[in-house]
């Protein structure tokens, strides 16, 4: 059992709010069941859904005295088409399809798109791809009345569904202006994680999170991987960015999904290296949209993420506009606990993980880890301002229930997404025996700790500004 109860996993489970499950209710049996993050999809609604989306989530926070952490994703640098002539659209194989300047379609198989610069910057031998990757085009000609495209993928489009350019490298900026204004609100609004799409280097990152500094935002800037040229900058953007998600919609799109497995393996690789939060998206438990059950192949592939190294799974489509929203969360949930016993045979603690962090950190961070493996603690407890000790101990894959107590509510919402870390809120932590005694109190109140338990407390001494510097090894005493 890694959690404080036998069906806490202790890899994170972010869900996307949508009409299947945005009532205060829902929400709350979403937690109960497992949800640490709910992701508001910035692609989908408009400013008053986003705003009562928040609402609901905070309240449904406050009703199961939980700190849940909340995503804000930013659409970034999406294409997509324009109004349609005729809408649905079948695109025929082999059939010529034409993107033309402006806004206006004349006839059924003239596109138009949101990125009025595309017209110049398509050439002859592109791939283009819409409705998700199941219509492909290739362009033939660039002509003065627009791209002229063959049909190689034959298919139906719609209106404003996305446009995908695999391999075209384009000059678009990497946040439009209602990105901008969206991450203005989540940054006013007080949101704990901000995440952009289509990212394609690390100046793209910096941009958000300049942005965010500016309207006195700390939220966690997390870097969308979904482009090849994210691919090639991977090491970059990881350094740059708070946390990673493998976007595996769109990647499968503008790679070749042959490519995607090995691709995943690498990126949650390199944030191990880099001590990165992880998040794999998409498709996880897909069949779930109108079945209770996943498939056998589903199953393997969140637990093979939570093998290699996930911090986070995420569920798109299942939980927001699903039939079965809670089914997919709580099998889910049952996965990892499975799977984290597994885990804790092969892949427990990486010592020499943590160069990357102030010394004194990491030293007491792994002697922590390594003391409470040894003596069976049934606890570990990182007191925590910032969340950065919590977080650089999250990379380790400890067998002991670990918790991040803070009296900053900012930084509990922040913990939500760190692997095997239960926020828990205690006031005053910076008395070493007053939060012993509350850790003691809340646990025994849980049936969680008894006389004779161990605890490892990881904590500053207060004589250093930087760095937590003090572990303290405490048996509970009978009462
Ligand atoms: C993805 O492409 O996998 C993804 C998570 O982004 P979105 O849901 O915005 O398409």
């Amino acid at each position: 059992m890694l959690g404080i109860s036998p069906t806490d996993a202790a890899t994170k489970i972010i869900a996307t709010i949508g009409p299947a499950c945005q009532t205060v209710d829902k929400l709350v049996a979403l937690i109960r069941l497992g949800v640490d993050i709910f992701r508001i999809n910035s692609a989908h609604g408009d400013r008053s859904q986003h705003e009562s989306a928040l609402e609901n989530i905070r309240e449904a926070a406050r009703l199961t005295e939980t700190h849940v952490g909340i995503l804000l994703d930013l659409s970034g640098p999406k294409i997509r088409l324009g109004q349609l002539l005729v809408d649905p659209f079948y695109c025929e194989y082999a059939a010529e399809v034409v993107f033309i300047r402006g806004d206006a379609a004349e006839a059924p198989n003239q596109l138009t798109s949101t990125y009025k610069r595309l017209v110049d910057e398509l050439k002859a031998g592109d791939r283009v791809m819409l409705a998700d990757g199941t219509v492909s085009l290739v362009v033939n000609r660039v002509a003065d009345d627009g791209v002229h495209c063959q049909v190689t993928g034959a298919g139906e489009i719609r209106s404003r569904q996305g446009i995908n350019l695999p391999g075209v490298k384009l000059s678009v900026s990497a946040m439009r202006p209602a990105d901008v204004d969206n991450a203005i609100w989540g940054a006013q609004n007080g949101l704990d994680f901000i995440s952009l799409s289509f990212v394609r280097s690390a100046e793209d990152v910096h941009s958000l999170r300049n942005l965010l500094t500016s309207y006195e935002s700390n939220a966690l800037v997390v870097a969308k991987i979904e482009k090849p040229e994210a691919l090639d900058q991977l090491e970059a953007i990881v350094d740059s960015a708070d946390a990673v998600m493998v976007a595996r919609g769109d990647l499968g799109v503008e790679i070749d999904v042959a490519e995607i497995p090995v691709a995943q393996k690498r990126i949650i690789r390199v944030c191990r290296e880099k001590l990165k939060p992880v998040i794999v998206a998409t498709q996880m438990l897909d069949s779930m949209h109108h079945n209770r059950r996943p498939t056998r192949a589903e199953a393997s592939d969140v637990a093979n993420a939570i093998l290699d190294g996930a911090d986070a799974c995420m569920l798109s489509g299942e939980t927001a506009i699903g039939d079965f929203p809670e089914e997919a969360v709580a099998t889910m949930n049952r996965i990892m606990v499975h799977t984290e016993q597994k885990l804790l045979i092969e892949d427990v603690h990486h010592p020499g993980q943590y160069h990357r962090v102030h010394p004194i950190t990491s030293a007491v961070t792994e002697a922590a880890t390594s003391i409470a493996e040894a003596i069976h603690a049934k606890l570990i407890v990182i007191a925590t301002h910032s969340g950065g000790t919590a977080w650089v101990k999250s990379k380790s894959r400890s067998r002991i229930p670990t918790i991040g107590a803070s009296d900053n509510l900012a930084t509990l919402r922040r913990m939500s997404l760190f692997w095997g870390i239960k926020p828990l809120f205690l006031p005053g932590f910076d008395d070493s025996e007053r939060l012993l005694d509350q850790v003691i109190r809340w646990g025994a109140g849980r049936g969680f700790l008894a006389t004779g338990d161990k605890l490892v407390l990881v904590t500053g001494s207060g004589v250093m500004q930087k760095a937590h510097n003090l572990l303290i090894v405490h048996t509970v005493e009978p009462t």
